[in-house]
Protein backbone atom coordinates (compact mmCIF):
# COMPACT_ATOMS: atom_id res chain seq x y z
CA UNK A 1 0.00 0.00 0.00
CA UNK A 2 1.40 3.14 -1.09
CA UNK A 3 1.81 6.56 1.56
CA UNK A 4 -1.20 8.25 -0.12
CA UNK A 5 -3.29 4.82 0.67
CA UNK A 6 -2.02 4.61 3.59
CA UNK A 7 -3.03 8.40 4.81
CA UNK A 8 -6.72 7.37 3.12
CA UNK A 9 -6.98 4.79 5.83
CA UNK A 10 -6.12 6.78 8.71
CA UNK A 11 -9.07 9.58 7.76
CA UNK A 12 -11.26 6.40 7.05
CA UNK A 13 -11.35 4.10 10.35
CA UNK A 14 -8.08 3.07 11.76
CA UNK A 15 -7.02 4.59 14.88
CA UNK A 16 -4.39 6.48 13.20
CA UNK A 17 -1.43 8.75 15.10
CA UNK A 18 -4.06 11.29 16.50
CA UNK A 19 -7.64 9.48 17.75
CA UNK A 20 -8.37 12.41 19.19
CA UNK A 21 -9.23 14.44 15.57
CA UNK A 22 -9.95 10.90 13.50
CA UNK A 23 -12.77 9.25 16.11
CA UNK A 24 -14.70 12.09 15.87
CA UNK A 25 -14.97 12.75 12.12
CA UNK A 26 -15.24 8.89 11.18
CA UNK A 27 -18.50 8.77 13.74
CA UNK A 28 -20.23 11.37 11.69
CA UNK A 29 -19.23 9.56 8.11
CA UNK A 30 -20.67 6.21 9.90
CA UNK A 31 -24.02 8.03 10.88
CA UNK A 32 -24.24 9.80 7.59
CA UNK A 33 -23.91 6.05 5.81
CA UNK A 34 -26.41 4.78 7.94
CA UNK A 35 -28.45 7.86 7.46
CA UNK A 36 -28.26 8.53 3.94
CA UNK A 37 -26.52 5.66 1.79
CA UNK A 38 -27.79 2.86 0.17
CA UNK A 39 -25.76 -0.12 1.26
CA UNK A 40 -23.79 -1.65 -0.73
CA UNK A 41 -25.08 -5.17 0.28
CA UNK A 42 -27.85 -6.41 2.06
CA UNK A 43 -29.04 -9.80 3.63
CA UNK A 44 -32.46 -10.45 4.39
CA UNK A 45 -32.16 -13.45 7.72
CA UNK A 46 -34.73 -15.70 7.29
CA UNK A 47 -34.97 -18.63 10.22
CA UNK A 48 -34.76 -22.36 9.53
CA UNK A 49 -36.87 -25.35 10.91
CA UNK A 50 -38.13 -24.45 14.36
CA UNK A 51 -36.92 -20.78 13.82
CA UNK A 52 -39.46 -19.84 11.60
CA UNK A 53 -39.95 -16.25 13.21
CA UNK A 54 -36.25 -15.11 13.19
CA UNK A 55 -36.13 -12.22 10.55
CA UNK A 56 -33.98 -9.29 10.35
CA UNK A 57 -31.30 -7.85 7.78
CA UNK A 58 -27.78 -7.61 7.64
CA UNK A 59 -26.32 -4.32 5.43
CA UNK A 60 -22.78 -3.87 4.48
CA UNK A 61 -21.56 -0.47 3.52
CA UNK A 62 -17.93 -0.16 1.61
CA UNK A 63 -15.91 2.15 3.64
CA UNK A 64 -12.47 3.39 1.55
CA UNK A 65 -10.26 0.51 3.39
CA UNK A 66 -12.96 -1.70 5.52
CA UNK A 67 -16.85 -2.82 5.70
CA UNK A 68 -19.36 -1.12 8.23
CA UNK A 69 -21.67 -3.94 9.11
CA UNK A 70 -25.03 -3.59 10.86
CA UNK A 71 -26.69 -6.59 11.88
CA UNK A 72 -30.74 -5.85 13.43
CA UNK A 73 -32.08 -9.53 13.80
CA UNK A 74 -35.45 -10.14 16.01
CA UNK A 75 -37.27 -13.08 17.37
CA UNK A 76 -33.94 -15.01 18.24
CA UNK A 77 -34.63 -18.06 20.86
CA UNK A 78 -34.88 -16.74 24.28
CA UNK A 79 -35.56 -20.35 25.92
CA UNK A 80 -32.50 -21.98 28.90
CA UNK A 81 -31.33 -24.08 26.19
CA UNK A 82 -30.18 -20.81 24.31
CA UNK A 83 -27.47 -19.06 25.74
CA UNK A 84 -28.53 -15.71 24.08
CA UNK A 85 -25.41 -15.40 22.40
CA UNK A 86 -25.20 -16.50 18.53
CA UNK A 87 -22.43 -17.16 16.50
CA UNK A 88 -22.72 -15.17 13.16
CA UNK A 89 -20.56 -16.00 9.95
CA UNK A 90 -20.25 -15.58 6.38
CA UNK A 91 -20.11 -18.83 4.28
CA UNK A 92 -18.65 -19.53 1.18
CA UNK A 93 -21.56 -20.70 -0.90
CA UNK A 94 -24.62 -18.57 -1.94
CA UNK A 95 -27.28 -21.00 -1.09
CA UNK A 96 -29.75 -21.32 2.10
CA UNK A 97 -30.81 -24.33 1.15
CA UNK A 98 -29.15 -27.89 2.18
CA UNK A 99 -30.57 -31.27 2.77
CA UNK A 100 -33.06 -33.32 5.57
CA UNK A 101 -29.89 -33.51 7.91
CA UNK A 102 -29.23 -29.62 7.84
CA UNK A 103 -31.21 -27.58 5.67
CA UNK A 104 -28.38 -25.03 5.10
CA UNK A 105 -25.88 -27.58 4.31
CA UNK A 106 -25.61 -26.13 0.88
CA UNK A 107 -23.67 -22.85 2.59
CA UNK A 108 -20.47 -24.50 3.15
CA UNK A 109 -17.69 -23.93 5.24
CA UNK A 110 -16.70 -20.39 7.10
CA UNK A 111 -15.30 -18.11 4.51
CA UNK A 112 -11.64 -19.02 4.27
CA UNK A 113 -10.26 -17.87 1.23
CA UNK A 114 -6.39 -17.85 2.83
CA UNK A 115 -6.95 -21.54 4.12
CA UNK A 116 -6.22 -19.95 7.58
CA UNK A 117 -7.94 -21.32 10.60
CA UNK A 118 -10.88 -20.42 12.76
CA UNK A 119 -11.71 -17.83 14.19
CA UNK A 120 -9.49 -16.18 11.99
CA UNK A 121 -11.39 -16.60 8.52
CA UNK A 122 -11.98 -14.27 6.42
CA UNK A 123 -16.15 -14.90 7.16
CA UNK A 124 -15.66 -15.01 11.23
CA UNK A 125 -17.85 -12.33 12.47
CA UNK A 126 -18.10 -11.00 16.17
CA UNK A 127 -21.32 -13.19 17.57
CA UNK A 128 -24.37 -11.35 18.15
CA UNK A 129 -25.84 -10.94 21.45
CA UNK A 130 -29.32 -11.79 22.30
CA UNK A 131 -31.53 -9.10 23.93
CA UNK A 132 -34.91 -10.37 24.70
CA UNK A 133 -34.92 -11.91 21.38
CA UNK A 134 -33.73 -8.84 19.45
CA UNK A 135 -30.08 -8.49 18.25
CA UNK A 136 -28.40 -5.26 17.28
CA UNK A 137 -24.59 -5.10 15.87
CA UNK A 138 -22.62 -2.47 14.02
CA UNK A 139 -19.10 -2.83 13.77
CA UNK A 140 -16.36 -2.30 11.17
CA UNK A 141 -14.14 -5.21 9.59
CA UNK A 142 -11.02 -5.06 7.20
CA UNK A 143 -11.66 -8.80 6.97
CA UNK A 144 -13.03 -8.78 3.20
CA UNK A 145 -14.40 -6.17 0.69
CA UNK A 146 -18.24 -6.31 0.12
CA UNK A 147 -17.04 -7.31 -3.69
CA UNK A 148 -15.97 -10.54 -1.97
CA UNK A 149 -19.00 -11.33 -0.06
CA UNK A 150 -21.60 -11.07 -2.68
CA UNK A 151 -22.74 -14.26 -3.79
CA UNK A 152 -22.34 -15.72 -0.60
CA UNK A 153 -24.36 -16.62 2.60
CA UNK A 154 -24.40 -15.41 6.50
CA UNK A 155 -25.36 -17.48 9.29
CA UNK A 156 -26.50 -17.28 12.82
CA UNK A 157 -25.98 -20.51 14.97
CA UNK A 158 -27.49 -21.50 17.96
CA UNK A 159 -24.71 -21.37 20.48
CA UNK A 160 -21.91 -19.12 21.41
CA UNK A 161 -18.47 -19.33 18.93
CA UNK A 162 -15.77 -20.72 21.80
CA UNK A 163 -13.46 -18.92 19.01
CA UNK A 164 -11.06 -22.18 19.62
CA UNK A 165 -12.68 -25.47 18.29
CA UNK A 166 -11.87 -26.34 14.44
CA UNK A 167 -13.10 -26.13 12.02
CA UNK A 168 -16.34 -23.25 13.37
CA UNK A 169 -16.25 -23.00 16.81
CA UNK A 170 -18.78 -25.29 17.92
CA UNK A 171 -21.22 -23.09 17.82
CA UNK A 172 -24.22 -25.82 16.94
CA UNK A 173 -26.79 -26.28 14.49
CA UNK A 174 -27.64 -23.63 11.86
CA UNK A 175 -30.33 -21.75 12.48
CA UNK A 176 -31.43 -18.45 10.58
CA UNK A 177 -29.66 -17.73 6.98
CA UNK A 178 -29.43 -14.97 4.70
CA UNK A 179 -28.25 -14.46 0.83
CA UNK A 180 -25.47 -12.00 0.35
CA UNK A 181 -26.78 -9.87 -2.55
CA UNK A 182 -25.56 -7.08 -4.29
CA UNK A 183 -28.11 -3.60 -3.65
CA UNK A 184 -28.74 -1.93 -7.32
CA UNK A 185 -28.94 1.89 -6.83
CA UNK A 186 -30.72 3.91 -8.27
ZN1 LIG B 1 -14.52 -19.61 11.12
Amino acid sequence: MNRQSNENCRKDFSCGSNCVSTIPSNAISLANAIRHKTPDARAVIKGGNGFDEICGTVLFYQQKCSVFVVADIHNLPKSDKYESIFAFHIHSKESCTGNSENEFANVKAHYNPDNKKHPHHKGDLPPLFGNEGKAFSAFLTDRFTVKEIVGRTIIIHSSTDDFTTQPSGNSGEMIACGEIKQQIKY
